[in-house]
């Protein structure tokens, strides 16, 4: 489905209308947020994807992504299941149906959660929903705890393990510089199958279902991120199970801001919300265990090294110094010492030759 730029354009004022609502959402903070009024979404229906990969290229282009080892064209890379990089914000997979000589293709990137997890367990709120319904990231206040990896149930946000200096924590962003500019995301631009359609979620909510209704036993009746984890922005329609394609059905319809005492991305957070927020994160924590996979066990591992390695430095740091301290005050002790012993000699060498020169002479 294509959409004009007017219209598209419309919508994006739609948006920002509706900035005053979103307050008053964010006020809100202990009801389930359904998302900003009038914003965007991506739906994408596998049943008219050809695994083309254009928009794996796609989206490397607009984010002026590293080349990648094999070019888009190759598609021999579809023989095996990929996940999101640091340098990968999308990736198309392929799977094969039983029942089918046909392969389904899907993609996945960010779903853009409507109540994302990976804002509420950021504590410094680096990532944010906005008003164009895309999660963003803010590299300037990211302390680089990596806890939005963990909390993360679809396991999208990657970290540039590679970059010594100024690390990052990468994902899609939805295209949101694109989509203030007016531009249509680099993927569904890309699309040659119109398997990628761009619009307010209402409408592409309106649109799935007609689909659905209408081709009754081409797709499942279920639209994928209607529901999951308190709704996402990027929704996906199937002829084939869900759980068959990859996607994980085990999510619930409950958001991950509820295992906090409040949606924490909607409030401002403090020191004392700490406690709440680690047992949000156990609790998602809980529900990912079955596929802990290796990125985020790395990934926890390396927090913890970090918080170890940084904890020796300060404790070798402080050991030094209480030893500098300790050599400085001893120093002290001896040159008082020292100069007591000095001035007590220098007294009594004093004190004897007064003696001896008031000491009367022999009368001879
Ligand atoms: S560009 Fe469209 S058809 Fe091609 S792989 Fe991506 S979503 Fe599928
Ligand atoms: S899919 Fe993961 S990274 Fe994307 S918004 Fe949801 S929780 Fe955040
Ligand atoms: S919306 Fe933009 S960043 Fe996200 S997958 Fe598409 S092209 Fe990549």
């Amino acid at each position: 489905m294509g959409i004009s730029r007017r219209q598209f354009l419309g919508w994006l004022g739609a948006a920002g209308a509706g900035a005053t609502a979103v307050s008053r959402a964010e006020a809100a903070s202990n009801k389930q947020f359904d998302g900003y009024p009038g914003s965007f979404g991506i739906l994408h229906d596998t049943t008219r994807c050809i695994g083309c990969r254009k928009c794996e290229e796609a989206c490397n282009k607009v984010n002026e992504l590293p080349a990648p080892e094999q070019p888009f064209d190759d598609l021999s890379v579809l023989d095996k299941t990929r996940r999101t990089r640091s340098d990968v914000f999308t990736v198309v997979n392929q799977f094969q149906k039983e029942d089918s000589q046909l392969p389904v293709f899907v993609k996945k990137q960010c779903n853009h959660c409507l109540e994302p997890a990976c804002a509420s367990a950021c504590f410094v709120r680096a990532l944010r929903k906005v008003k164009t319904g895309a999660v963003i990231y803010d590299e300037s206040l990211c302390v680089g705890c990596r806890y939005c990896m963990v909390a993360c149930p679809f396991n999208i946000p990657a970290y540039e393990y590679n970059e010594a200096i100024t690390p990052r924590v990468t994902k899609c962003t939805m295209c949101h510089p694109r989509i203030e500019k007016g531009l249509l995301p680099g993927c569904v631009e890309s699309c040659p199958k119109e398997a990628l359609a761009f619009g307010t979620r209402e409408r592409l909510l309106k649109t799935a279902r007609r689909r659905i209704q209408k081709y009754p036993n081409a797709y499942i009746d279920h639209i994928y991120g209607e529901q999951e984890m308190g709704g996402t922005s990027w929704l996906t329609i199937s002829g084939t199970h869900f759980s068959e394609i990859g996607m994980r059905e085990d999510l619930g319809t409950q958001t991950a801001s509820s295992f906090t005492a409040g949606p924490l991305a909607a409030v401002p957070v403090v020191v004392a919300l700490w406690p709440v927020l680690l047992t949000g994160i156990y609790a998602i924590s809980k529900r990912k265990d079955k596929i802990a996979d290796e990125e985020r066990i790395h990934a926890v591992a390396q927090t913890v090294a970090d918080a170890n390695e940084e904890m020796q430095v300060k404790l070798a740091k402080m050991k030094d110094s209480m030893a500098k301290e300790k050599e400085a005050a001893i120093n002290l002790e001896v040159k008082r010492a020292l100069e007591e012993a000095a001035k007590e000699a220098a007294e009594s060498q004093q004190a004897s030759e007064e003696a001896g020169s008031e000491t009367p002479k022999e009368e001879k």
